[in-house]
């Protein structure tokens, strides 16, 4: 049956969104990122930064909410009667023709999140009343939306007034996601991360006090072998100034199109291995103190997905997960982090629970042939990026 849906309707979608947004209905309010220096990071390189015009932004959400509409006539016409079934979804995933905005508009109808994430790096740096003018629109013209989530940097948050961002979250902005990555201002300075420690708890501070949910992500690893004492204690000193509503952690993967990858060829940044890895998240959870945020690991490239909690109840739970890793015979480590790479555990105790020991014996040793398992197994984590 023919789906009826305008092929011709499309709107603009950037490369990436956060883990926990992967059922949001993207929506692109600026271009790339207008700092784009930090030397870990590969997203951006290479796209310039720029801004869209509030208009430009209004037809994407009169895009989006045609598609919807269309979806929701569609299901009617197919007897399910606005109901957003596996046939309804299906029907419009297989229609030929059909573009990925189309697709992201049906999934989100599917799931039914009513979450909807800005992209792209740093939506802050768009003037506040424009802003809350889009936001407010988006309210209007989708009514199915309950959360709206975006990526900012703290510079930018930290040049916000309060006021400003009270303005925004009545607009109806509920949650941002702040690349904080660090908290240790010579990790920061190295990695051209462009903000200081004191102004990503000022960031914090001001997204806090608007009424605004906040999502520190941090990225285990950042600070090397030369800083990972440093990183761990500042960066869970300065998260103990700010209490988040998440603490996300994404550890460091340096794949070969990023400049840090220059510097550890040359010898300027020392990576941690995996367990040195695992002992600093161990030391970064330790020093977390006074807070209640939530602990997330839930990024593909951490090694044990499961450290993660409330805090302060949790945090003995997600210490002893490491404590019990680290505490495994080095062939144990290696044999679970194939595993984790292979993308069949999320943590140690799956190996067993799965009965996947003797297949990973298995490919550990013909791993091993090949040459150093550590290395191959970085390499493997380096590739998911
Ligand atoms: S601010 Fe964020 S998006 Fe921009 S370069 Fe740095 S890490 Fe990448």
């Amino acid at each position: 049956m023919p789906t009826g849906l305008d092929k011709t309707l499309d709107f603009e979608q950037g490369p990436i969104r956060p883990p926990s947004e992967a059922r949001s209905l993207l929506l692109r309010f600026s271009r790339n990122c207008p700092w784009n220096k930090c030397k870990f990071c590969p997203v951006y390189k290479g796209s310039r930064f720029s801004r869209r015009g509030l208009d430009e932004i209004k037809a994407d959400i009169d895009a989006a909410a045609e598609m919807a509409r269309q979806i929701d006539q569609l299901s009617w016409r197919m007897g399910h009667g606005g109901r957003m079934t596996d046939e309804v979804v299906n029907a419009v995933f297989g229609d030929p023709g059909i573009g990925d905005a189309f697709r992201n508009v049906a999934a989100w109808l599917y799931y039914g999140t009513g979450n909807v994430f800005l992209q792209d790096a740093n939506n802050l740096i768009i003037e506040p009343e424009t802003l809350a003018q889009a936001l407010r629109y988006l309210r209007q013209r989708l009514p199915q939306v309950k959360r709206v989530t975006t990526y900012a940097r703290s510079s930018s948050a930290a040049r916000r007034s309060v006021e400003e961002l009270r303005m925004l979250n009545d607009a109806g902005l509920d949650r941002i996601h702040v690349g904080m990555e660090s908290g240790c201002d010579q990790v920061l300075a190295f990695m051209k991360k462009g903000v200081s420690q004191a102004q990503q708890i000022q960031a914090g501070r001001n997204i806090k006090q608007a009424g605004i949910e906040l999502s520190e992500y941090v990225m285990p690893g950042l600070g090397g072998k030369k800083w990972t004492t440093q990183h761990a204690i500042d960066t869970a000193h300065a998260l103990n100034q700010i209490n988040p509503d998440f603490i996300r952690l994404r550890s460091l993967r340096v794949p070969g199109r990023v400049e840090l990858h220059d510097d550890l060829a040359q010898g300027r940044f020392e990576k941690l291995s995996e367990d040195e890895m695992a002992a600093e998240i161990r030391l970064f959870i330790s020093e977390l103190d006074g807070i209640d945020s939530t602990v997330t690991s839930d990024h593909i490239m951490n090694l044990i997905e499961t450290v993660s909690g409330r805090l302060p109840q949790d945090k003995g739970l997600m210490l002893a997960k490491l404590d019990d890793y680290l505490a495994l015979p080095p062939r144990q480590r290696l044999i679970y982090r194939l595993c984790r790479r292979m993308g069949r555990c999320r943590e140690p105790e799956d190996i067993d629970r799965l009965g996947l020991r003797p297949q990973l014996e298995a490919i550990l040793a013909d791993v091993e042939q090949r040459g150093d398992p550590d290395q191959i197994l970085s390499d493997m984590a380096d590739g998911f990026i």
